[in-house]
């Protein structure tokens, strides 16, 4: 492909697509190492991610598009280094998610999942889960993951549903499994248990509801109670006081009488109850209310449950049997005023739990579960971050992961629904023993009977997602790809699940494998729309990133992504953004053209060793810079970082300057444009390398029309070591050269020349001259004197100055008459253009910005300053003091 054939705009609509193919169908996605390969060496260690598995139900959106960004950076980059790579696809079966979704189609049909039974059900659901669960992988490809999807995994294909078996069989073995009444979150509508993490909390309002426990034996007298929840009256069992409390004390150890049903229960002491709330006598109802279960638990109560699994009051409700549980709590608060037994109502701001995916209000509930005994695993997943195997990024949410293992409880592992991992118990309906096994069995393990029925539950869904790094290598099995990519090397995900998922991933790894499942914890945080506020639906501030990606192309949504974002913190994301950097794709591309350009015209080898310009050396300088920068940021974690510096040393340095000054040099021909095509060349193929792993599509489309010019023109690279590589993607990563000591003063030099021309820009501007007029000129300055004449091409090209009327002074006693100027560096500049009034206030002002710097510096040098800081920063101090002294003569000429 030449500049010709190369579009004169970049068309990523046509680009994408094709690039993707093509990296895919050469095998680029693949580790360089194949464990299974006949070349393997087992000595080159891997760089391996997992992907955060999105849920098969799932739909593109934001926080996917960040997490994909960044891990396909990480992937990319290490691939570039030469490591062999492994990036592992796959998706969650979403228990709870999925169920509702399909429960929803089945509704559209009129058909309900108990009329189906079980098995249909699950059969509807595959059916479902075949025709789209391919879905969000096809939209992760089109953000230019490079995962190998030949190893894509499903958390319940075979493989993964063994390791699952496995797991939960060598847990209940080890006894960190059992079965028990717990109190739980229940979903009457889901009719599941939900874990506590799934619960969110919104403030509502609501109401207090005061009315009067009697008292048994002592007619007439009553103590006063409050509770926002009155249909739970009917499961209380007991009356709870402080002991301290003056108030009751004489009623402690009687019984009072539960409102309408009639039940006698006790006056308790507890030291939780806080005497300031409410009337500081407290109802405790053991079987509703999770502090109520633990003073239930204390004091040996009796554990009532009034609700039916659908929320519904049960039996132990006498005549409100059968009410929903909002209807009853009024219809049993109007007969308790019938009754006499209501104080009053004052409104009151609850705290309602909520399930994250119903929106209903979840239940406490006492129920039987299967649980989880956490504590000895979460002791393993502490210690291996404190003991520094497992680092976490950034480090302030290594508190937050301490803080939530120290107090975990035991993870209710149970789900009542049908999606999922069944779980692998059976009872026995004659000896009632349990069978767990790893092998579905056909009899009983005790006694052989026959007679034996699977548990109905199945499995939390974080269950199997937590043994992800290592079930999607082939565990419980050894195999190559077991051996070779476990451990993994960094684990990319949303801050926001450091508790669902990571630190799950963390227990069972190390219980499972006896490793850290991965030695790197990257955490990003929550992508917000442009004014900072969370994305939701209601608000309508949703962005949809398939929409972004089909307006401004991938990379540019890409690099929005990447470079707004810093570990650990949330980014915002304005399409403004997203639209420059779609015009920073377009730059690379236009400067990518004029290399082209330059290398087809250019003369393809040199008659003698270079002849480097200033402008030449201050770029190869600041590439070299630029790369060590680049590696440094990236070994820290700091990409956004590092991408916002190559964009700016891109455009800025790049595009906004070489370029201009190359333009002027390959118009001398010979050697000197010899030269200049190879720093254009240089500078441009190593800027696609270090872009490459932002913006993929732009960087591999242009950087192969680079080398195919280059090689058909027969352009060799003096400094090129080695041949092209295939393609980009697998091409090496740019590494900074050792400095050679000549690199600061270049870099000094070019950047007076910048400033000279800079300052005469903006007196154009202020003087409203033409941008494509030249005039004569006069530069003064008594340091750079030398250099400026050296330059004076490129002052005189790109300073719009007539070359022939150009002087370049050490001094000037007298400001030439009719003409006007600016100070800029210690350097005058003088255009022929009258001056007027504001010029004179300008320099005016100047002038004083300029006396007070000299005042500060003054007193800084002659203060403690100069005898305690490191003599360089004092020297430098110096400097600029000498170069203001120098603005403030020139300026005093200037006003005459
Ligand atoms: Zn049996």
């Amino acid at each position: 492909m030449t500049e010709e054939t190369l579009a004169k705009a970049y068309d990523f609509k046509s680009t994408e697509q094709r690039l993707y193919k093509f990296w895919d169908e050469n095998g680029y996605f693949k580790s360089s190492n194949d464990p299974r390969g006949a070349q393997f060496d087992p000595t080159k260690k891997p760089f391996v991610i997992s992907i955060p598995p999105p849920n098969v139900t799932g739909e593109l959106h934001t926080g996917h598009a960040m997490f994909v960004s960044m891990e396909d950076l990480m992937i990319r980059y290490h691939r570039m280094k030469g490591i062999p790579t492994l990036w592992v696809p796959g998706t969650d079966h979403a228990g709870i998610a999925t169920q509702m979704l399909v429960e929803r189609m089945l509704a559209k049909e009129g058909i309900k999942r108990d009329e189906l039974g079980r098995e249909g059900f699950l059969e509807r659901t595959w059916e479902w889960k075949e025709k789209y669960g391919s879905r969000i992988t096809h939209q992760i490809r089109r953000l230019g993951a490079s995962c190998d999807w030949t190893k894509e995994r499903f958390t319940m294909d075979e493989g993964l549903s063994t390791a699952v078996r496995e797991a939960f069989v060598r847990l209940y073995e080890k006894g960190l499994i059992y079965r028990g009444p717990r109190m739980i979150n229940w979903s009457p509508s889901l009719r599941t248990a939900v874990s506590d993490l799934e619960v969110e909390y919104s403030e509502e309002p609501g109401f207090l509801y005061y009315f009067k426990y009697m008292l048994a034996d002592l007619p007439g007298e009553y103590i006063a109670v409050a509770t926002t929840r009155p249909e739970t009256i009917l499961g209380d069992t007991a009356l709870a006081v402080h002991p301290e409390d003056e108030r009751y004390q004489k009623y402690l150890g009687k019984d009072v009488i539960v409102p309408i049903l009639g039940r006698r229960i006790p006056v308790i002491a507890d030291e939780y109850v806080d005497r300031e709330f409410g009337t500081g006598a407290v109802k405790i109802t053991p079987a509703h209310d999770p502090n109520d279960y633990t003073i239930g638990l204390n004091h040996n109560l009796e554990m009532i449950n009034i609700l039916n699994e659908d929320a519904t009051i049960n039996e132990n409700g006498a005549q409100y049997a059968g009410m929903d549980r909002f209807d009853c709590r009024k219809k049993l608060w109007d007969d308790m005023k019938a009754a006499g037994l209501v104080i009053k109502e004052q409104p009151y701001t609850l705290n309602v739990p909520r399930s994250q995916r119903g929106g209903e209000i979840v239940e406490p509930m006492i129920s039987t579960q299967w649980f989880v005994k956490i504590q000895p695993l979460a002791d393993k997943a502490l210690a291996a971050v404190k003991e520094g195997r497992t680092k976490i990024v950034p480090e302030r949410f290594t508190k937050v992961y301490y803080n939530w293992l120290e107090n975990i409880r035991d993870w209710c592992i149970s789900r009542q629904l049908w999606w999922g991992h069944r779980i692998p118990v059976w009872y026995c309906d004659d000896c009632g023993a349990l069978t767990v096994v790893r092998e579905d069995p056909t009899e009983c393990s005790q006694c052989h009977s026959k007679n034996i029925r699977q548990d109905e539950d199945v499995l939390d869904t974080w269950f199997s997602s937590g043994l992800w790094p290592f079930s999607t290598l082939g565990w419980p099995e050894e195999t190559p790809e077991y051996k070779y990519f476990y451990p993994t090397a960094t684990m990319e995900t949303g801050a926001d699940i450091l508790f669902f998922w990571v630190a799950r991933m963390m227990m069972f790894g190390l219980e499972f494998t006896g490793k850290e499942p991965f030695d790197t914890i990257y955490l990003h945080g929550l992508i917000l729309d442009e004014k900072g506020q969370k994305m939701s639906k209601t608000k309508g501030n949703v962005v949809d990133p398939l929409i972004v990606m089909d307006d401004y192309g991938t990379d540019a949504l890409r690099f929005t992504l990447l470079v707004g974002s810093t570990p650990g913190n949330d980014t915002n994301l304005s399409l403004k953004k997203v639209e420059a950097n779609r015009n920073f794709a377009n730059k690379v591309w236009n400067a990518g053209r004029f290399v082209i350009s330059a290398l087809e015209k250019a003369p393809q080898s040199a008659q003698a060793d270079p002849q480097w310009t200033l402008a030449d050396s201050w770029i190869w300088a600041r590439l070299n810079a630029l790369m060590a920068d680049t590696e440094r940021l990236f070994e820290n974690y700091q990409y956004g970082e590092a991408g916002r510096q190559i964009y700016d040393f891109f455009w800025g340095d790049f595009a906004d300057w070489y370029v201009e000054i190359a333009k002027t040099q390959l118009t001398a021909g010979g050697d000197r444009a010899f030269y200049t095509a190879n720093t254009l060349l240089r500078v441009m193929d190593a800027s696609l390398r270090m872009l490459h792993p932002f913006t993929p599509f732009v960087t591999e489309e242009l950087w192969q029309a680079l080398k195919n010019t280059a090689q058909k023109a027969g352009f060799k690279p003096f400094y090129q070591t080695s041949e092209w590589e295939p393609a980009l993607i697998v091409a090496k990563w740019p590494e900074a050269g050792e400095t050679e000591g000549w690199e600061e003063e270049k870099i000094a030099q070019f950047a007076a020349i910048q400033d000279v021309i800079r300052a005469n820009r903006n007196l154009r501007a202020e003087k409203k001259i033409q941008p494509n007029v030249k005039t004569p000129g006069k530069i003064v300055s008594q340091d750079n004197c030398d250099l400026f004449k050296q330059e004076k091409a490129t002052i005189a090209d790109l300073g719009k100055f007539e070359i022939d009327n150009l002087e370049i002074l050490k001094d000037l006693t007298e400001a030439p008459e009719g003409w006007t100027s600016t100070v800029s560096s210690g350097s005058a500049i003088y255009i022929p253009v009258p001056e007027s009034a504001e010029d004179k206030k300008r320099l005016e002002s100047e002038m004083a910005v300029v006396q007070s710097q000299i005042e500060r510096l003054e007193k800084l040098l002659s203060s403690d300053f100069a005898n305690k800081a490191p003599a360089p920063v004092v020297e430098k101090e110096r400097a600029k003091l000498a170069e203001f002294k120098e603005s403030y003569e020139k300026l005093k000429t200037q006003l005459g």
